[in-house]
């Protein structure tokens, strides 16, 4: 639950919007009331239901004829939520903002992730929702998707406490002499260290593949693999979901190989780039991906 603490950290400025709060909104039949935990607001996903539910009370005030005091009360409550949305629409700009740059950073547009499909995209807000509703729900829904595109980045180590030996780029060819690209980096270690997937994927294929020998590679989604080479034992089959830091392999010196080492490619849409960014750690980037996934798979959810 640190992921939740440091949001509350970030999200400190507005305190009038993170705290327990209930929501009106009309069915069609009657009032209805709605409260949201500060935890679920801090979700984006829930976030977002909040927002849908505006537009519907925003709705449901151009239906109620019946003035009893209670639209007169609701439309208070809209009031005072309008100041919110220009506080949360900064709140989802900075996130989206610092989301941005750690993924630039690795060389990747933010649009590779914000470009398509998303878990909102059935739900647009209604029609009749105020300007100001809707534009905030772009906002959070691009946040959103962002957040959960960087679940497909390739972060933390392939292998634990292990030795670079050597680095991504043209390079003296150990076979031949000469200088030839090497399209990933080698990390040294004992035959049979364990080796495990950088991000969140599918098995793309796991077979004896030329000079990589005993290969796993790893499709993460929007253009992004990784491969891990020269294994003694792969540990995963073709088609198989895996989960950032599952085990997937043991290291081994199959195929073109001098000695005991991984061989790990990070590629984009098919070509390989320098993975040494990508096994950088960077706190933001890695609490980003934890709250993605637990959106997704909900606490508990493995
Ligand atoms: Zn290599």
């Amino acid at each position: 639950m640190t992921n939740i603490a440091s949001t509350t950290n970030r999200a400190g400025k507005f305190p009038a919007i993170f705290k327990r709060r209930e929501f009106f909104y009309h069915d069609g039949k009657g009032l209805r009331r709605f409260s949201l935990s500060v935890e679920a607001q801090l979700s984006g996903a829930a976030l977002m239901l909040a927002l849908l539910l505006w537009s519907a009370l925003a709705a449901a005030k151009l239906m109620i004829a019946a003035p009893d005091g209670r639209v007169a009360q609701m439309e208070r409550q809209v009031q005072s939520m309008q100041a919110d949305v220009q506080a949360l629409k900064r709140h989802a700009a900075q996130r989206y903002g610092s989301t941005a740059a750690a993924v630039e950073k690795l060389g990747l547009a933010p649009e590779r992730f914000t470009g398509t499909g998303g878990p909102f995209e059935a739900v647009e807000p209604l029609k009749t929702a105020d300007p100001n509703f809707k534009s905030l729900f772009t906002s959070w829904k691009k946040l959103d998707q962002l957040e959960q595109g960087t679940i497909a980045i390739p972060s933390t180590m392939p292998v634990k406490g292990t030795a670079l030996t050597s680095k991504y780029g043209v390079r003296s060819d150990p076979f031949q002499g000469r200088a030839a690209m090497h399209a990933g980096v080698d990390l040294a270690g004992p035959l049979g260290t364990p080796i495990y997937a950088t991000a969140d994927g599918y098995v793309e294929r796991s077979n004896w593949v030329g000079g990589y020998g005993n290969l796993v590679e790893l499709n993460h989604g929007k253009g992004i693999q990784t491969r891990y080479g020269h294994l003694s034992k792969a540990l995963v089959t073709p088609g198989q979901r895996v989960k950032r830091g599952d085990l997937i392999a043991l290291m081994g010196s199959t195929g073109r190989s001098t000695g005991s080492h991984l061989h790990y490619e990070v590629r984009i849409d098919g070509k390989a780039v320098n993975p040494i960014p990508f096994m950088q750690s960077n706190e933001y980037l890695a609490a980003v991906q934890r709250r993605a996934a637990l959106a997704l798979g909900g606490p508990g959810g493995n």
